[in-house]
């Protein structure tokens, strides 16, 4: 029944690994999922309440394909506070930034057009850019983010798209430097290509001072910027938004319209709510204060457990530490997948990290979220992996 391009739709595998680990008693660092503790229940539930007494039919009904002009100006307002020249008309607002990518790869691209990719990435935005058969040219990343010196003529000339997160990224928690920033922009705009900026994490930084996007230092304004109330209120409400150029955000949105329509409209008055009630900077300081001393726990655990098999970096914001098993003098290298399988039969589960790498390298590392386990059962899980990696090394 399935059309050819479903041939390119798969599941991912960390959607199947939390399927296969839901129900079971399992110590998580495998998901992206936020802590639910830390959901802002109540606030939601009054302005929820709010919505529905003063603005019920305009909750209820259809609604513009471009979103809620508040909570368009909203965004805006927040875009403009990061950097970016926004007004209600560069903002789409879209059903998850997941959908946000979607619209925007499936709006530039055409089967076989080439697309920089930094390795490792965000495995969904991978299965977005697969389902338009999209070719890779891939950039590694360091610890600064994308290596803007691999930005080559030869990867930049013919490429139509050049996807980065710049911010905490997932799954390596880097976080590009102002200087990198400058140089992927400027040749990015130099050779023409535009810059597709996932921006999911900016609002859970830990330290240090927040840096502009890539896409307001993109001169021609060549550029399309992405971002959520997933990880700063909760992911359920599937609010988040694109930033481009007034023109284009109007084809997006009518590309949108063919897809869903139009965001919810009562999850958008309730964000813009949400907003208005002041509840998001509260809410930001619990996530940011939790995550922030469950990202120092896991890093002291993983320095006093784990040191002798592995390396890892220390993320200034998200929700990701990613690790590199140390190669052995001799025998085969250790595979992040049969470490995993091993963990599991211990009620640990995290995410190898060959999926997140477009040039299928990266079976030596592991993507571990610090945000999901309780802070009192984080160190227990990295002994845990410290156990399987002493037996198994
Ligand atoms: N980008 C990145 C980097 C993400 O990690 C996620 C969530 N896993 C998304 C985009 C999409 O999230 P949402 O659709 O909930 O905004």
């Amino acid at each position: 029944m399935l059309a050819e391009r479903m041939r390119r739709v798969r599941a991912s595998p960390i959607m199947e690994l939390i399927k296969t680990t839901s129900g079971g008693n399992y110590l998580s660092f495998a998901s992206g999922l936020p802590d639910p503790a830390l959901f802002p229940l109540e606030e939601l539930r009054s302005v929820t309440d709010e919505v529905l007494r003063t603005d019920g039919v305009g909750a209820l009904q259809y609604g513009a394909a471009e979103g809620y002009a508040p909570l368009r100006q909203s965004v805006a307002a927040i875009l403009r506070r990061r950097g970016l020249q926004a007004t209600a008309d560069h903002v789409l607002i879209t059903t998850g930034s997941q959908q946000a990518l979607d619209l925007a790869a499936r709006a530039l691209l055409n089967p076989g057009d080439r697309v920089i990719v930094e390795s490792p990435t965000y495995l969904a935005a991978l299965q977005v850019l697969e389902s338009l058969e999209a070719e890779y040219r891939v950039v590694p990343m360091d610890a600064d983010g994308m290596r803007s010196d691999a930005l080559t003529p030869s990867v930049l000339n013919g490429s139509r798209l050049l996807y980065t997160l710049p911010n905490f990224q997932n799954p390596s928690g880097a976080t590009m430097t102002l200087q990198r920033r400058r140089e992927v922009a400027g040749k990015a705009a130099a050779a023409g290509v535009p810059v597709l900026e996932d921006d999911a994490y900016h609002d859970l930084r830990y330290e240090g001072e927040a840096l502009p996007p890539v896409a307001a230092l993109a001169e021609n304004a060549h550029a399309i910027y992405t971002g959520t109330f997933s990880k700063v209120i909760a992911p359920g409400v599937r609010v988040g938004y694109l930033w481009a150029q007034p023109a284009l955000v109007e084809r997006l949105a009518q590309l949108k319209q063919i897809t869903d329509l139009h965001a919810g409209s009562l999850t958008q008055r309730v964000v813009q709510a949400y907003l208005q009630a002041g509840h998001l900077e509260p809410g930001l300081e619990r996530f940011r204060t939790a995550y922030a001393r469950r990202r120092d726990v896991m890093l002291a655990a993983l320095e006093t457990h784990c040191s002798p098999w592995l390396t890892w970096n220390r993320p200034a914001g998200g929700m990701f530490i990613f690790a590199r098993i140390k190669p052995r003098a001799a025998g085969t290298p250790l595979d992040a997948a049969d470490l995993l399988a091993r963990a599991m039969e211990r009620g640990l589960v995290f995410v190898p990290g060959a999926a997140f790498h477009p040039d299928g390298s990266g079976s030596d590392t592991l993507r571990l979220n610090f945000v999901s386990a309780p802070e009192e059962r984080i160190e227990a899980g990295i002994r845990i992996l410290s156990e399987v990696l002493h037996e198994w090394s």
